[in-house]
């Protein structure tokens, strides 16, 4: 038996729902293979705010830590636009907890789900057998920089470290030898002084991995081929903010945001798992939030951060039927609310050949 002991941040608009539902699907994995759920629930985002508190309360930033394994819903929402800088849910929640926790190895997939191949923007020649993972670095670059305005304009400075960039592509090719042996490194060696050293240290760490294939693009072309020839890639390594942009051009690929889990990974079993999209607040209280990306979301912590394979293959069985079977939520086609998926899930997950 093991405790799956967890940090819980439902946060703001659907987060609450699909996690929720994802809860629900957890219950049921403990009941099925007789481990114990620690659930450990702290407020983040607009919710801390309307508590009186910061984005990232010490509390909640203090059961992280102890955890290291977080599921959260997602931050954010129009009633909090108004707030500047650091009092905002994202900047003041999101950075500051992979940076305190080091989740350096942010990991999204991009796998067309055959039920969806039709459900998708592009025509299903781009989407067949593509299956390959985003590692971008979470922790560096621009986004960390130093900012500011002065009386010239304003900038943002990206900095990288050789020791940076060289523990996000050890992560990259160590996932590329469980695959298909491929890492493609995204940059703009081309214009940027940190993309150089990107690539140099990235062609130093491939020097250990002989049987894993690297290739080097740059950023302005990759958003071109990955949509044209999403087939040819594997792993694919970059930076911060082309991660930030390339992850969502890849979602396209998917289908639909709502079934796209992600892990923020440090080392060893640190991790935070949360869905890709949004707090969607047009759709938030009314049932209509998809909840396939977080009860994925909820699959790779059983995996990742607790070793539990079964568990989270369990999970990810019911998913692909619930996909199959057409139950799921409006964006996809079906008519089932949000926890209604959630049950469907958790009965497929303690009974597989009844659901
Ligand atoms: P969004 O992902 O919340 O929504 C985009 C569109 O997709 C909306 O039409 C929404 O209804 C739909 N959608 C998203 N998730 C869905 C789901 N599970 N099921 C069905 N439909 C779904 O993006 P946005 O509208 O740009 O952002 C809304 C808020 O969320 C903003 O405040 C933004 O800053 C925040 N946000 C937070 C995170 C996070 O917490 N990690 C990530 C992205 C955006």
């Amino acid at each position: 038996m093991t405790t799956i002991s967890f940090t819980y941040l439902p946060g703001d608009g659907i987060g609450p729902e699909v996690g929720a539902a994802a809860l629900h699907v957890l219950d049921a994995i403990a009941e099925r293979f007789q481990h114990a759920l620690d659930v450990d629930e702290h407020l983040i985002g607009g919710a801390a705010i309307d508590a009186g508190l910061k984005p990232l309360p010490a509390e909640t930033l203090g059961s992280c830590r102890r955890s290291g394994a977080i599921l959260l819903g997602a931050v954010g929402g129009p009633k909090w636009d108004h707030l500047k800088g650091a009092d905002r849910p994202e900047l003041g929640a999101l950075l500051p907890l992979r940076k305190e926790l080091n989740l350096y190895a942010n990991i999204r997939p991009a796998k067309p789900h055959p039920a969806l191949i039709d459900k998708a923007p592009l025509k299903a020649e781009y989407l067949e057998g593509v299956d390959f993972v985003v590692m971008r670095e979470l922790t560096g670059g621009i986004y960390f920089g130093k900012k500011g305005v002065d009386n010239l304009g304003a900038y943002d400075e990206c900095r990288y470290s050789e020791a940076e960039v060289r523990r996000i592509a050890i992560k990259a090719f160590d996932l590329a030898k469980g695959r298909k042996q491929k890492v493609t490194s995204v940059d703009k060696s081309n214009v940027l002084e940190t993309s150089r050293l990107w690539r140099r240290v990235v062609e130093e760490v491939a020097a250990d991995y002989p049987d894993v294939e690297l290739d080097h693009l740059l950023v302005d072309a990759m958003t071109m081929h990955m949509l044209t020839r999403g087939q040819d890639f594997d792993v694919v390594l970059t930076e911060n903010m082309f991660g930030d942009i390339l992850t969502d051009e890849a979602s396209v690929l998917c289908g639909s945001m709502g079934v796209i889990p992600s892990a923020s990974l440090s080392d060893g079993t640190t991790g935070l798992y949360e869905p890709i999209h949004g707090s969607a607040p047009d759709i938030a209280g009314q049932g209509k939030a998809n909840p396939l990306a977080m009860i994925l979301s909820a699959a790779w912590m059983v995996r990742l951060s607790f070793g539990l394979e079964k568990e989270a293959a369990a999970i990810e069985t019911a998913v692909d039927a619930a996909l199959y079977g057409g139950h799921v939520t409006a964006d996809l086609g079906g008519s089932l609310s949000t926890s209604e998926v959630g049950d469907w899930i958790a009965r497929h997950v303690k009974a597989p050949h009844v659901s």
